[in-house]
């Protein structure tokens, strides 16, 4: 057969790098980079670059519809029209008897855009719950709640062409150099161009980014935001706030004012475990450069106070002046390939569609115009958020799951907790393109789905860049693309729910689904009403708001100075530092961060499977502080037992000067599969950010115990 190249995205992160993946009409056969892509220009990483080998293999994938009749009996494979019917009948038969909200939907930042908007409009348009949300919420809830809450909307102001035009560069919580490869290979080749950009990194960790800093803050974990506060005094302090732009743009300057009094950098750098001087250099650095620029991720966001550590970066960026123009601004980088899409669509229990808020009225009429169906239908609750969503699982308030292209008993923090509620659950649906995973064990009706490659519509990338999926192969076995499965069970629940009345599925067709969903955004602040299938072909992928009439998206957000909120001014917010919310003791003395490895996703369902990806890190590990080591009578390739109040895993110990004493570093990836436990997050508390509701996955108190084996 012709060799076939297809325009699409990788599915990876955040990123959102273009490929060009090349078949024969039934298997893939190779994916390089598409140099006419903005995010990559051609490049990929590790990950990107075995996309072609991952997509090849149907090696544990799911291939069939599965069904057990009971609790105990394994499943088995059935009809696609069996299991769709069960799934219906389930959820009609628990609704009916314990009302909307006895459901639930766990979804993904791995979905499509169009795939997510149906599930969306499934839960809040058809069964009438707020009881959606999403393994985003794990990723970049503490961001988007700080940009509402300091600009008046969600999303970043920035642009991917700020990295090369930023004079300083703040990496806070961000190992850039192995979550968003690509960008990070950009930003070294921008410092070849401009070798007197400062880079700064804030990290708990020597990362293999901070290893490429002029200045490592190596804060303790959690102090963030005493970090920040201790800057802005001394910008206060040294007169370089820009006073004007304060003036013009900003509220609530005086009260942080008054706040950050009680930060002078001394106490600050003590709370944070740092030299004074380093922090003043920051502020300097950060203060006085043309243009300086914040990259910031899950080591802010995943956090108790994960709202209040963005906030206080924001504040930085406001007092100074430093957004609106190339190279400067607050920049969060999206970990999954398209957390940014789930939120334009309103995938979340606590969002409507298109930026609308639940809480208002208004809003919710909207929607519900949008969709034709009684205002009434649509809760005026939040639903449940992650975490929640399984503690209500486990207590018997939510009956049932779905559970889409997500593995959260692996990803959630609190392991126990997870398998208890999935096993206690009367009904547990999963539709996941592998049948092999940590959730999968757990589902009474496993729906297979298409892949990578084998499905159509788009994703949204972090500089709020959309771009074209597309399919180039077709699924194998009978799996089906999510929008279908979805699709197909929301017109079976509508029948049995409301027998006569018209469906809200007619079509479930990718381009029609954008088409509907861009039509909610019209005179929002991601206004994509001139955006649709045929401008992405022609033009390329495009940044959001892109309104009826223009001919290419935004690339910088608020350059006039004029922000989201009701009055135009940007907040400054004045939260106090707080410690993270597990201490150590003496029974817990350690601190456990969690991170990433460089070729390694997730829970590595999709990774997990090609041996050359193992070749950086080839084996779970537990690292440590060789003094801490010594202390305690260990040495390198020991068997751990790490344990929190929670729950242990067990890890072979690996000594390094990475951690700071008296932390310790697992990667999030390991599962199963590699464990005789669900990985780091059988001993991760569940602890959430009180606005954002994201877990504080990056700390938890732990205690090590050597294992003697016979
Ligand atoms: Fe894919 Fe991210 Fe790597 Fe780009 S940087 S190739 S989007 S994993």
């Amino acid at each position: 057969m012709a060799n076939i190249e297809t325009r699409s995205t990788c599915c990876y992160c955040g990123v959102g790098c273009g490929v060009l993946i090349e078949s024969d009409g039934a298997r893939i056969t190779g994916v390089r980079g598409d140099p006419e892509h903005p995010a990559n220009f051609g490049r990929l990483c590790g990950k990107g670059l075995s996309l072609a080998a991952s997509a090849a293999s149907d090696s544990g994938r799911a291939l069939y519809p599965e069904m057990r009749l009971t609790r105990e009996a394994a499943r088995a494979r059935v009809a696609w029209d069996d299991a769709l019917d069960s799934v219906a009948d389930g959820f009609a038969r628990i609704i009916r008897r314990h009302g909307p909200d006895a459901v639930a939907f766990y979804v993904s930042g791995q979905l499509l855009t169009e795939d997510y908007y149906l599930f969306n409009k499934l839960a809040k348009g058809v069964v009438g719950t707020n009881n959606i949300d999403t393994n985003s919420r794990l990723c970049m809830s503490s961001a988007v709640t700080a940009y509402k809450q300091a600009f008046g909307a969600d999303g970043p102001p920035t642009c991917y062409d700020d990295l090369e035009a930023a004079h300083c560069l703040l990496f806070a919580g961000s190992n850039m150099a192995y979550a968003h490869p690509v960008l990070f290979r950009r930003l070294e080749a921008a410092r070849d161009a401009r070798p007197d950009c400062r880079w700064i990194v804030i990290d708990p960790r020597c990362t293999d980014t901070a290893a490429m800093a002029d200045l490592h803050l190596q804060i303790q974990p959690g102090t963030d935001v005493a970090l920040f506060h201790g800057m802005l005094h001394h910008l206060i302090w040294e007169g370089l706030v820009n006073a004007d732009y304060v003036a013009a743009h900003t509220e609530g300057f005086a009260e942080l004012k008054r706040l950050v009094r009680d930060y002078p950098p001394k106490m600050a750098a003590e709370i944070c475990g740092i030299r004074e001087s380093d922090l003043v250099t920051a502020a300097e650095w950060f203060g006085r450069s043309p243009a300086s620029l914040s990259l910031y991720s899950m080591g802010l966001n995943q956090s108790s106070h994960g709202t209040d550590k963005n906030l206080a970066l924001i504040n930085l960026h406001l007092a100074t002046g430093q957004l609106g123009r190339p190279g400067a601004g607050p920049f969060s980088l999206t970990g999954q390939p398209n957390a940014m899409g789930g939120r334009e669509v309103g995938g979340m229990a606590t969002m409507l569609a298109a930026h609308r808020d639940i809480g208002n009225a208004e809003h919710r009429l909207d929607v519900a115009r949008h969709w034709g169906v009684p205002v009434s239908r649509l809760s005026d609750q939040a639903g449940l958020p992650a975490v929640a969503m399984f503690e209500a699982l486990r207590q018997g308030r939510v009956k049932a799951i779905w559970i889409a292209c997500s593995n959260p008993a692996h990803s959630l923090p609190n392991l126990p907790l997870v398998r208890e509620a999935l096993a206690c659950a009367e009904l547990v649906v999963v539709q996941d393109a592998f049948a092999h995973t940590d959730t999968t064990a757990f589902a009474d009706i496993l729906l297979p789905a298409a892949g990578w490659g084998e499905k159509e519509g788009t994703v949204t990338n972090s500089e709020r860049r959309i771009s074209r999926v597309r399919a180039a192969v077709p699924p194998p076995g009978e799996a089906r693309r999510d929008g279908w499965i979805v699709g197909e069970v929301a017109r079976r629940l509508e029948t049995l729910l409301y027998p006569g009345a018209a469906s809200l599925f007619s079509h479930t067709d990718p381009d029609r689904v954008f088409d509907e969903h861009r039509a909610l955004t019209v005179g929002r602040d991601l206004d994509i009403g001139g955006l649709d299938y045929a401008l992405l072909d022609r033009t390329g992928p495009q940044q959001w708001p892109l309104p009826v009439g223009a001919a290419t998206g935004l690339a910088r957000r608020y350059t006039d100075g004029r922000f989201a909120t009701a009055n135009g001014r940007a907040r400054f917010h004045a939260p106090s530092y707080l410690p993270p919310a597990e201490n150590v003791s003496a029974h817990y003395p350690f601190r456990l961060l969690t991170g990433r490895l460089r070729d390694q996703w997730h829970g590595m369902s999709r990774t997990g499977r090609l041996p050359q990806l193992f070749a950086h890190s080839p084996e779970p590990a537990l690292q440590m502080h060789p003094e801490d080591a010594e202390r305690r009578g260990l040495a390198a390739g020991d068997l751990l037992r790490v344990s929190s109040k929670r729950g242990q895993l067990v890890l072979p110990l690996a000594l390094s000067d990475e951690v700071m004493r008296g932390t310790l570093f697992a990667a999030m990836h390991w599962n199963g599969q590699f464990l005789n436990s669900g990985g780091v997050n059988e001993a991760s508390q569940p602890a959430v950010d009180g606005q954002s509701f994201q877990p504080e996955l990056k700390h938890a108190a732990v205690k090590v115990a050597k294992l003697d084996l016979p």
